[in-house]
């Protein structure tokens, strides 16, 4: 793939102009939306509003004016991005405590079994809210295994079988409905992790009978830092399901103020407390991008892009680890090198935002929103250059910050 050929892509790429939606600085190019998603141009003003006018103008009359139903409303805005009914979601929280609440639920909703299933190397959150989800229920445990022992570690004990969909190192993606059957099969539940998945790949909750999913909206949903996470649960399954965060926003009448829980029909009952209003209302604003986006044309992009950087790592001879079939993989590439931490560092200070992840893994973030094929192009010509020069041997990039 040469230069001009990369421009003859952008040249036809129907998605092309949702780039002029973004805020990115110049002389950046940014393969790390898959961790933080870019600026959508329409955010600020859509803080400035709830700050000046709706918090500081319309002060507490502004719960009456949209704010108390946001996280439904939100939750009807992300919905048709998983493939899923509006009343079927929900945004708030974080993934985590999202993660928190559908494991226990799940736990207590299929008595007579004891085990959470997940994948060993799952995402590091994931596993830890499970092992404290399953301490709080009596006989609980989680059991992780590797990806390839997965199908037969389901048994007559997993009530639950909790992945992530799309593998925050590899980019490895589950087939949704394949595994969704085999988990209903052995008579567990499923609960799906979308952060790596929803804005990177079509998504079908409800042709893959899913039972509960959560996920992030700070990745390739760019809904800024910390945004709320959103929630699913099937509707078959809402009215059984218990919350076991019961907090007054998910009570049935917040306002009758009584001393009993009792939780909300719906949905609501999945909200826990007062929503963070600003970050919601960024959310909304970076969520308008996705109105008209058609996934496939996501896909398709997502697919060239990755072509692109593979075919730049293997004339260097770097080890992807990311599948090279499309149907079998998220929208991100990740190259495995002993020095991959300087080699990060060594992009950015040429202005390829990536990331690392420990031990070896050099990770690059495709998103089809707002890069172009000429963008990720010349990634893979600053790639090639710093690995031919071995300029990520300045001992200046080997210095960790907190945050990699
Ligand atoms: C990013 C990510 C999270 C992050 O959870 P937070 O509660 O937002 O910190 C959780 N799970 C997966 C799979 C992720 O990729």
């Amino acid at each position: 793939m040469t230069r001009d050929d990369a421009r003859a892509l952008d040249a036809a790429d129907p998605l092309a102009r949702y780039r002029d939606l973004f805020d990115l600085p110049d002389g950046v190019i940014y393969l790390d939306g898959n961790s933080l998603g870019a600026l959508p141009k329409a955010v600020p003003a859509a803080i400035a509003d709830a700050t000046t006018r709706q918090w500081g103008d319309r002060l507490i009359r502004s719960w009456n004016e949209g704010w108390i139903d946001a996280p439904q409303r939100l939750g009807a805005q992300v919905a048709p991005l998983i493939g899923a009914a509006p009343d079927e979601v929900i945004v708030g929280d974080s993934t985590s405590t999202h993660l928190f609440k559908l494991i226990v639920a799940a736990l207590r909703n299929n008595p007579g079994r004891n085990t959470v299933v997940s994948e060993r190397g799952n995402f590091p959150t994931d596993l830890h809210i499970a092992e404290g989800a399953v301490a709080c229920v009596p006989g609980a445990r989680l059991r992780t295994v590797d990806r390839d022992d997965l199908a037969d570690a389901i048994d007559a004990d997993t009530a639950l079988l909790m992945l992530t969909h799309v593998h925050y190192k590899t980019a490895d993606r589950f087939d949704m409905p394949a595994w969704t059957a085999r988990a209903h099969a052995a008579g567990a539940l499923m609960l799906w992790d979308l952060s790596h998945s929803v804005g990177a790949v079509p998504l079908d909750l409800t042709a893959a009978n899913a039972d509960m999913a959560v996920g992030c909206t700070y990745k390739y949903l760019n809904g800024g830092p910390g945004a709320p996470a959103f929630l699913f649960v099937a509707d078959r399954h809402q009215a059984a399901f218990a919350n076991p965060i019961s907090g007054w926003m998910g009570h049935a009448a917040p306002f009758e103020f009584a001393d009993a829980y009792r939780p909300a029909d719906g949905m609501t009952r999945w909200l826990v407390g007062t929503p963070p209003i600003l970050s919601t209302a960024a959310l909304e604003a970076a969520l308008g991008v996705w109105v008209d986006i058609d996934q496939a044309q996501v896909a398709t992009k997502s697919a060239a892009l990755f072509d692109i950087l593979a075919a730049a790592g293997d004339a260097l001879g770097l080890a992807c680890v990311s599948p090279r079939d499309p149907a079998h993989r998220g929208s991100h590439i990740s190259f495995r090198h002993p020095h991959a931490y300087a080699i990060t560092q060594a992009l950015i200070a040429r202005g390829v935002i990536g990331d690392f992840r420990d031990p070896d893994i050099l990770r690059l973030g495709l998103t089809p929103l707002y890069l172009s094929h000429d963008d990720v192009w010349r990634a893979g010509a600053i790639l090639a250059d710093v690995m031919r020069d071995e300029a990520w041997r300045d001992p200046a990039y080997a210095e960790r910050s907190v945050v990699t």
